[in-house]
Formats: structure tokens, C-alpha cells, sequence
């Protein structure tokens, strides 16, 4: 009997499911399952009309789907920006749901957002919008439901107004609803530095699995927002030395190390966070792509994806690569560094410390008791660990790289729960 596959004219969707569909026959997952899990459970879309400060309306969409919910609440993020739309949150929401799987926490896969350009909008109006949002989503959001957390253009205080107007709306503080909240409003110690320290422990992992000290490892980074900038300042406390760095202003090259807290420093007081200016002893200063392809040992891209393309991925000199940002290897890429030799750690894996980080947000909410920093760094690193070793030894056992295997391992949990809850709702 040949079985009907679904297909997507979305691109974000359909690479999800092809995906999905190419680890899924080659673990030999049941076609019942492999039907099951091409769909999501729940696609909501909803209109929300914001009054703009010169006093016209405009309606916007919204989304939120929830492509899983077989380990548990959904979670993932809500992006405002003017591509989102529903298959491009179904695609996202089809991720979650592995990377949550893969990072061993007991939520399923939700995405959602608004379709607008948040830079053309004033606070007051950013405000209605997400407030507007939160409670035509209310339905089908909650605790135990789906808990949503900040993406692409939504940060702590969007999350801030989310659970407040559901709070309102409810007569009740529900705190573990969203996270992403700033600690001073039931959020977690450690969360903003999660996804950079788990980028950099995947790393560390990696070199201790080949026997490859971190103090003989040349490291370049792209990117030095969030992610990039805890991961070097994690890889650096282990003993590695960063020799690039980056940013939109460009690369920043020295062969015998950058100093990263005075990196770190410049960032910091410079308004717009960025290294422009930055300058020290023996540090060059080369063009965008350049920190890509550097003389080094250890490749973290942690700012866009799509930036390692069939153009550049044979110029990479790296033998190892870590994913710190969201697909920033292109399929012709991947293919190319895996017959260069290039070992990849994938990005479901290499950055979930920041879900990771929710979870353990969400959990001190539901006790109402807050972990020091400590307790929640050393939790995160516990977790990752064990992750990757997982990953690690699944692609050992079955013989493919550590980007099928991380697909496979996660896709089999969700696949297993499904089949012991069976098909019902
Ligand atoms: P960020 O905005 O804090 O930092 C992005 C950095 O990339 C900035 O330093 C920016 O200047 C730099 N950048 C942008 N365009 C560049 C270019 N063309 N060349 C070089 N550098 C460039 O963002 P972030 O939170 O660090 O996220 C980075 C990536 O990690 C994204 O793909 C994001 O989806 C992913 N990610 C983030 C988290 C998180 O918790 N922050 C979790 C999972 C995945």
C-alpha cells in the first residue's frame, strides 16, 4: 500500500517534514505514527485589533499551534515579526516538540506570534497588541496546556504583559504560564546565560568525547548577543582560547587569544551592545564572513541561520562545529563538512539550555520557591551532559552522525509515549 506523505508550498514547513520523514523511515517508525506525528494536534489563528496612538484601529494575526502535546504541555515561543504565519509556526511548533523530547523535559511542541514589524511600533502600542494577543490565545494556553516563552522580537516584558493580562483575566497569578520573565517578576536566576553555558558544554562534551583537551582548542565564534557571549566566556573559564569573534560590525582575529571579559565589557556599555570599537594588542579586524572560515579548530556560529552554505562550507577549516544559533548549516552545507571529516554537534541539541532553562523557570513556579544561580547552573550542566552523551552514543550505535542521531533519539520518545497513550484525542 503506498502511503500519502504530506507535503508543504510553506519552505519551513515542508523541510520540517521532509525532516521528519527521512529520520522517521530510517529508525522503521510505523506508518500510523509516522501519519500521526506529520500533523499538529491544534492551529489556532486569531485577529487582534489594536488601537495605534493616533487613534486608528488596525487588526493584526496572531497564531499559536501546538504540534504536540504527547509529553506534555506544549512550549515554545511567540515571535512578533512580519513573516510569521501559521505554516511557518507549524514548522517551528514541529521543532519544539523534538527539541523538547530530545532535552528530556515533559513538554510537547507550540509556536506561535503575530504578524507585525515590533520596530515600527511605540511601547504603548507593543503593549495592546500583546495584551490583545494573550487573551484571544487564553483558550488554549495555561500551565498545564501550553506555555508559551519569548522568541524573535518578544523578550521579558512582553512576558511580563502576557501573564499579567492572564492573570486579570483569570483572577489569579498563574506565574508558570510563560517564561522568559525577568527574575524580579517570577523569573529563574541563570535562565538569560542557559542557552550560551549549554552551547559551550555540548562543545566541552564533544572535545572530552575524542580525548582532545579544551587548552590544545583554537575556538571562533559568530555572533556575540545572547548565545555567542556565554558560550566564550563559558568555553574560555574551561581553558579554551578564542582567537575570533564576531558581530554584524565584523571579525575580530587574534591568533593568540582574545581577551573575552573585556570583550564582554565593550558589549556592555555600548549602546546598541555591539564590539564595534573593540581593539586590543595583536587583535585584527576582518570582514563579516571572515570568522567563519579563520585558521581554528572549533566553529560556534551563534547568530543567523542559513550561514554556512554550499558557497563557503568547503573554505571552513574547523573540524569541529557546534550550532549555537537555529539552522545555521544549510542541507548542501551539511553534506559538504561530512565528507570534509567536519564532526557537528546539531542545534536542537547544542542549544536547548535555553528550554531547559524554562522548564527549570517553570518548576520553581509551580513550587513558588526560587533556586540559587548555582543550583541552577550546575542543574542545566547535569542535564546537558547527559544529553549529549545520549546523542553521542546513539550515533556511535547506529552508525550516523550526531544530526540524524539527535533526530531519531527524540523522534522515538515521542513516537514511544504516542503508541502507550494510543490514538484518541
Ligand atoms: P542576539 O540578538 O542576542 O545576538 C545575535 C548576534 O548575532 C549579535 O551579536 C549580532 O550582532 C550578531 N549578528 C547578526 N547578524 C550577523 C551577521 N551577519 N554576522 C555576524 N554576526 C551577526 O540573539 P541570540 O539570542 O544570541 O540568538 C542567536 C541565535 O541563537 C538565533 O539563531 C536564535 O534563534 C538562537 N537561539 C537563541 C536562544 C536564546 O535563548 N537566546 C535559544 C535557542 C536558540
Amino acid at each position: 500500500m503506498s502511503v500519502t506523505r504530506r507535503t508543504a508550498a510553506n519552505e519551513l514547513l515542508d523541510s520540517a517534514l521532509k525532516n521528519f520523514y527521512g529520520a522517521a523511515e530510517e529508525m522503521g517508525l510505523p506508518e500510523k505514527l509516522m501519519t500521526l506525528l506529520s500533523h499538529s494536534e491544534r492551529r489556532l489563528e486569531v485577529s487582534v485589533p489594536v488601537e495605534m496612538d493616533d487613534g486608528s484601529v488596525q487588526v493584526f494575526k496572531g497564531f499559536r499551534i501546538q504540534h504536540s502535546t504527547a509529553l506534555g504541555p506544549a512550549k515554545g515561543g511567540i515571535r512578533f515579526h512580519p513573516d510569521v504565519d501559521a505554516d511557518g509556526c507549524e514548522a517551528l511548533s514541529m521543532l519544539m516538540t523534538w527539541k523538547c523530547s530530545l532535552a528530556g523535559v515533559p513538554y510537547g511542541g507550540g509556536k506561535g506570534g503575530i504578524s507585525c514589524d515590533p520596530l515600527t511600533l511605540s511601547k504603548k502600542e507593543k503593549e495592546r497588541l500583546a495584551r490583545t494577543y494573550a487573551a484571544r490565545i487564553a483558550p488554549i494556553v495555561g500551565t498545564w496546556q501550553d506555555v508559551p516563552a519569548p522568541d524573535v522580537g518578544t523578550g521579558e516584558q512582553e512576558m511580563v504583559w502576557f501573564t499579567d493580562t492572564l492573570a486579570k483575566l483569570r483572577g489569579q497569578i498563574e506565574p508558570g504560564i510563560f517564561t522568559g520573565k525577568p527574575p524580579l517578576y517570577w523569573g529563574s536566576q541563570g535562565r538569560t546565560e542557559a542557552t550560551g553555558r549549554g552551547v559551550a558544554t555540548c562543545g566541552l562534551e564533544l572535545l572530552k568525547a575524542l580525548g582532545v583537551k579544551p587548552e590544545d582548542v583554537r575556538v571562533a565564534i559568530q555572533g556575540f548577543g545572547n548565545v555567542g557571549s556565554y558560550t566564550a566566556k563559558t568555553l574560555v573559564e574551561a581553558g579554551a582560547k578564542i582567537v575570533a569573534i564576531s558581530d554584524v560590525t565584523g571579525t575580530y582575529y587574534s591568533p593568540k587569544g582574545i581577551d573575552i571579559d573585556k570583550a564582554f565589557a565593550q558589549i556592555q556599555s555600548h549602546p546598541k551592545r555591539m564590539l564595534e570599537c573593540f581593539a586590543e594588542d595583536g587583535c585584527e579586524k576582518l570582514g563579516l564572513e571572515d570568522v567563519l572560515l579563520v585558521d581554528c579548530d572549533m566553529l560556534f556560529p551563534c547568530a543567523l541561520e542559513g550561514v554556512l552554505n554550499n558557497e563557503n562550507a568547503n573554505k571552513v577549516k574547523a573540524k569541529y562545529i557546534v550550532e549555537g544559533a537555529n539552522g545555521p548549516i544549510t542541507p548542501d552545507a551539511d553534506k559538504i563538512l561530512a565528507d570534509k571529516g567536519v564532526i557537528i554537534v546539531p542545534d536542537f541539541l547544542a542549544n536547548s539550555g535555553g528550554v531547559i532553562g524554562s522548564y527549570f523557570e517553570w518548576v520553581q513556579n509551580l513550587q513558588g520557591f526560587f533556586w540559587a544561580e548555582e543550583e541552577h547552573n550546575s542543574r542545566l550542566m547535569h542535564v546537558m551532559k547527559g544529553n549529549f552523551k545520549r546523542v553521542w552514543d546513539y550515533a556511535q550505535t547506529k552508525n550516523v552522525d550526531m544530526r540524524r542521531a539527535a533526530f531519531m533519539a527524540a523522534i522515538q520518545r515521542v513516537a514511544d509515549v504516542e503508541d502507550l497513550r494510543g490514538i484518541f484525542l
